[in-house]
């Protein structure tokens, strides 16, 4: 008997249509836009794994085609959805995927289901005044990020691959064209609740409402206002997200109402910046003047967007005080929240006035003399673990003002356990993070079609907190940037 090899596997998805299901007010039903000639550029074989894709998939045309936007997947239905939002404090009315296709739920092995979202698939009817297209180069950005957050343990939608193309796509330049294929519970954002809030469109509001609850969030059915109780379950949600960020020094840089996942998920990397040299008032994206999504306002922008999401919700929960009563919240839970991590930074399992003290003092220090964020906490982290205080001290030019707090430092690390602090430390101050520098060098790499080093780059996001000094770039990347990553200049532009 002649057996014949087993077809290049297709991935067997299991469907399901939740967010089409919602009705026609949400969505227009639209196949992505072919992009010419596509070729891999990076892919996530963890994100693969989770999705249970076979292991050959990616030598695949079909899903190559597919995540380009050439051939529709058997049992997706490509839609795009409509949205509202609040950019830099203005209400901007309608919005929408404007260059993204939702391509339905898929059933993973673990039995969850997660929606795949094409990014940079072509014109909808949101696009506005764009071309429906995302460059390359941000395209590697949100991939790379994706799945470092992911790693850092920071809730985040999540990249499965990309796929590029020499079709040119102009901005500044003229660049070429790529697709991320980016993976979700659900991409349903506070603008999607602003949008049928503000058209008075209150049955599709709830509708909607329900539908977050019933998924996402269950234990609010049963609460006396529903809605009022998913405003507060969003409310813990985003505070502890905001902690997260603050935390490990991560800036989004576009904080608009329509760029907040209602999961508490970090959503839509454009100009994201991680912390070099501690400047609280740091603007990561060249586009916003004003300063409003500047590192230290993250967090109170967080409670005005929750703000803008409970004004939406009003319809629903017919209560002013249920909703003040909602957010009211933030307010303890986002320093609670802050406390709890910085503590955590500093090898402590709970927070105390005097750690909070000791954070206060140090933050100070690093703000004067604009301490670079990630080395400073990783290097405290090792001298903890048993090596020299020189390694701490020489980031400082106040010597004696780093001495006196490390001498504080030590007095209460004297009541722990040492090597748990240690321990501790190391697992929850990274030794690497994405900063725009390393970015820049493997979109450089990229642009010549050299794509492995985005897949070696990932593979160092991917383990965060471990030492991994065989990778040729590691001593690099873990080190200072260099004088160049301060003049990147990131925008909107993307
Ligand atoms: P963002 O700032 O990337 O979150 O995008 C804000 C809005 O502009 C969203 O509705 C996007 O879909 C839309 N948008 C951004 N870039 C493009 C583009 N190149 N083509 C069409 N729509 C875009
Ligand atoms: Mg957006």
């Amino acid at each position: 008997m002649v057996t014949t090899p087993p077809l290049a596997a297709e991935p067997a998805f299991e469907w399901r249509h939740g967010f089409e299901s919602l009705g026609p007010e949400f969505h227009t039903p639209l196949a992505p836009t072919p992009l010419r000639d596509p070729y891999w550029v990076a892919r996530s074989d963890a994100m693969a794994r989770q999705l249970g894709l076979p292991a050959g998939a990616w030598q695949t045309p079909h899903l190559l085609e597919a995540l380009a936007g050439n051939r529709v997947l058997p049992g997706s239905r490509p839609l795009a959805s409509v949205y509202s939002g609040h950019q830099f404090g203005v209400w901007a009315g309608q919005l929408g995927d404007g260059r993204a296709h939702l391509l339905g739920e898929v059933r993973t092995p673990a039995d969850d289901w997660l929606e795949l979202q094409l990014k940079g698939s072509g014109l909808t009817p949101y696009s506005r005044m764009g071309d429906g297209r995302a460059v390359l180069r941000s395209s590697i950005r949100e991939f790379l990020a994706s799945e470092a957050m992911h790693a850092l343990g920071i809730p985040t939608t999540r990249a499965l691959c990309i796929t590029g193309s020499d079709q040119p796509v102009r901005r500044e330049t003229v660049e070429t064209a790529a697709v991320v294929t980016r993976v979700a519970p659900t991409f349903i954002r506070f603008g999607h609740f602003e949008h049928f809030s503000a058209n008075g469109q209150v049955d599709e509001l709830r509708r909607l409402t329900d539908h977050v609850i019933d998924h996402f969030y269950p234990a609010c059915r049963a609460a006396a206002n529903p809605a009022a109780a998913l405003l507060a379950a969003v409310t813990q949600r985003t505070a502890a997200l905001m902690a997260d960020w603050q935390a490990v020094g991560f800036m989004h840089g576009v904080m608009n109402t329509d760029n907040m996942s209602i999961l508490g998920l970090t959503i839509d990397y454009g100009p994201f910046q991680f912390m070099d040299g501690f400047d609280p008032a740091h603007i990561c994206n060249h586009s916003d003047h004003s300063g409003r999504y500047a590192y230290h306002r993250q967090p109170q922008i967080g409670y005005w967007n929750l703000f803008a999401l409970a004004q939406a919700l009003m319809p629903l929960i017919d209560d002013q005080q249920a909703a003040l009563d909602a957010l009211e919240p933030y307010k303890t839970l986002f320093p609670a929240a802050l406390d709890q991590r910085m503590a955590a930074k500093l090898g402590l399992p709970q927070a105390s006035d005097a750690s909070r003290a000791l954070v206060r003092e140090v933050l100070e220090l690093m703000a004067r003399e604009r301490t670079d964020w990630t080395i400073f906490w990783r290097r405290l982290s090792h001298h903890v673990g048993g090596a020299p205080a020189d390694t701490v001290h020489d980031l400082f030019v106040d010597r004696a003002a780093i001495d006196r707090w490390l001498l504080q430092y030590q007095e209460l690390l004297a009541q722990s356990d040492r090597a748990l602090a240690a321990g501790l430390m190391l697992k929850t101050n990274p030794a690497i993070v994405l900063r725009n520098h390393m970015a820049e060098e493997v979109i450089a790499r990229a642009k010549l079609k050299d794509f492995q080093p985005i897949q070696d780059l990932l593979a160092l996001l991917e383990t965060p907190f471990d030492e991994q000094p065989a990778h040729p770039r590691w001593a690099d990347w873990t080190g200072f940037p260099p004088d160049w990553a301060s003049h990147i200049q990131i925008s909107c532009s993307s």
